[in-house]
């Protein structure tokens, strides 16, 4: 597996729109795209910091895993994961992590925001960083 380069950092947030004037107004970042992912109930809000991005989720139901995340916070939100930009393909990746023995949330790839190929690997056997495997299948 070849990993290019840190794809994004994704940060739960109760609200994206209580969110968004830190990070554009404080740190001067531009949100260029939000979206909702009916598939994993979270809407998502993207800025570019240089080459990496920041995936602001919001969840869009009691049951998205991002609220259980931010319940567990206390109600806030917090740093929920690392996307890793795999170059080889994310379907090639799972096979060759699944063969070294590391836990898969996602068995194979599913579609993400942005329409990107994306799979999780399961958090006990990433030192507990919930890590995100993606390519972009359109590059
Ligand atoms: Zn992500």
């Amino acid at each position: 597996m070849k990993i290019s380069h840190i794809e994004h950092l994704g940060i739960a947030v109760p609200s994206i729109e209580e969110a968004l004037p830190f990070f554009e107004n404080v740190l001067g970042f531009k949100c260029y795209n939000i979206e909702e992912v009916a598939d994993q109930k979270v809407k998502t809000a993207f800025l570019k910091v240089g080459e990496v991005k920041l995936e602001l989720l919001e969840p869009t139901c009691p049951e998205s895993t991002i609220a259980t995340f931010i319940e567990k916070n206390g109600g806030r939100g917090g740093m929920h994961h690392l996307a890793f930009c795999v170059e080889d393909g994310v379907a090639e990746a799972l096979a060759e992590v699944d063969a070294k023995g590391i836990r898969l949330i996602d068995k194979a790839p599913r579609k993400g925001a942005e329409g990107l190929n994306i799979a999780f690997l399961h958090p006990k056997s990433t030192m507990s960083v919930l890590t995100e495997l993606c390519e972009n299948p359109n590059k």
